[in-house]
């Protein structure tokens, strides 16, 4: 499946293009007709699986072909979101996504300033990201007028519900028109979300990316306990004693892969990195390289390697240990197919440790730990260190300012 067979239009398969995406994700898939139609959805879907791309990208399409009878810019999408990151994160998908259109959009957090908000709510948006506290307020004080909303989002349902964000949100979705497209994301979906959704959505198409729980019987896989500054050492170990030919490598961040791959390269390993930021000539000339063995390791974030179909790839690397358990057995599913045998090695820090046990839990068995390697971990804690929230805690990330949004 293409973008372009989902009746994108040409400014927004551009955009797309310039991202370096190739291919919609299963929820991109699912999600991005119906929303076409001007459908309901009651989304299941967790933060990396595509999710804001799923509504981003045909809320575009949907605000650029329908006109706006107003004289002036007015809101017509409104996002919610419990958090400021994924606010941010939002707003900027939809600039990228709509950058050859010329819609507006723009974000709205607490615990800053409003005055820099508010002027950029004056000059006019047709897309608004908010969190909900900052959007009440603003609301109450009469700078956001939320009458000719068209479509409204609410992001991360349960999230909000574990924020206490619950009832902030039920007054906003009184303040907001009843005629009206509305888009519910929830990643899990306890008592309390199904019955606010049942109550906000009106005959909606359910879309879900599966989860996945099980890894096939044909991988044998390792765990490696090791000190963040050992991991580059370790793996060049582990490359070179197993004799592996090929290998994918995963890390969790654009930036860990770019520098992992000049630390390989120095070491005479020749390897390559593909992520977003890597133009799609340059993915597919790596991954090219990689299947004709001409080069030994290609080192990926875990959505660049999605769709990257392999046949008998021998060894996978979890450089970091995914916080997202099911993204351990999407990663690892990617050797061991069809039958064939395969080996996948995990290095764990002492950060890491909560992500396994989410892992095991997941998969219904331990692990056998590698003990017997040249950079045993000393437990010692990384400097500094950026960490992903473990996907099953609640809002850990969130220490200061959690209160109101
Ligand atoms: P999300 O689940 O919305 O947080 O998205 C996770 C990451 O996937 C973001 O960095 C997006 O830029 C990226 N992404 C979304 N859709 C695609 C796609 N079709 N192809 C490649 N990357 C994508």
């Amino acid at each position: 499946m293409t973008f372009k067979e989902l009746d994108l239009l040409e400014p927004i398969l551009n955009a797309l293009h310039t991202q370096g995406y190739t291919s919609p994700t299963p929820i991109q898939e699912q999600a991005i007709p119906k929303v076409l139609k001007g459908k309901d959805i009651m989304g299941c879907a967790q933060t990396g699986t595509g999710k804001t791309a799923a509504f981003a990208i045909p809320i575009l399409q949907r605000l650029q072909t329908t006109k706006n009878t107003d004289q002036k810019r007015v809101i017509r999408a409104l996002i919610v979101t419990p958090t400021r990151e994924l606010a941010i994160q939002i707003d900027e998908s939809f600039k990228d996504y709509g950058k050859n259109l010329k819609l507006q959009s723009a974000v709205i957090f607490g615990g800053v300033n409003q005055t820099s908000q508010v002027n950029r709510l004056r000059a006019g948006v047709d897309i608004l990201v908010a969190t909900p506290g900052r959007l009440l307020d603003l609301v109450g004080q009469r700078h956001i007028n939320l009458r000719n909303l068209e479509i409204f989002v609410l992001d991360e349902a349960d999230r909000m519900l574990d924020m206490g964000f619950i009832h902030d949100v039920k007054k906003i979705i009184k303040l907001i028109p009843e005629k009206r497209q509305t888009l519910f994301f929830s990643a899990t979906m306890p008592k309390e979300i199904t019955s606010l959704a049942n109550s906000i959505l009106t005959n909606p198409s359910h879309v879900a990316v599966t989860p996945v729980s099980s890894t096939a019987e044909t991988i044998q896989q390792e765990m490696y306990f090791v000190d963040t500054e050992n991991k580059k050492n370790l793996l060049i170990e582990v490359l070179n004693s197993n004799n592996i030919e090929t290998a994918l490598v995963f890390t969790r961040t654009k930036h860990g892969a770019d520098k992992l791959v000049k630390i390989l390269n120095r070491n005479q390993i020749k390897s390559e990195a593909i992520h977003g930021n890597k133009s799609q000539n340059a993915r597919q000339n790596a991954l090219n390289n990689f299947k004709n063995k001409s080069l030994r390791v290609l080192v990926a974030t875990d959505i660049a390697a999605r769709g990257i179909d392999i046949d008998q790839l021998e060894f996978v690397v979890n450089y970091d240990i995914p916080n997202i358990p099911e993204t351990y057995v999407h990663r690892i599913g990617r050797t061991g197919r069809a039958g064939a045998s395969g080996k996948a090695v995990s290095f764990c820090n002492t950060e890491e440790q909560a992500y396994v046990k989410d892992i095991q839990k997941l998969i219904g068995l331990t692990i056998p730990v590698v003990s017997n390697h040249s950079f045993p971990a000393t437990g010692k804690v990384a400097a500094k260190k950026e960490q992903a929230p473990r996907f099953k805690k609640r809002f850990p990330e969130r220490k200061k300012d959690n209160s109101r949004v």
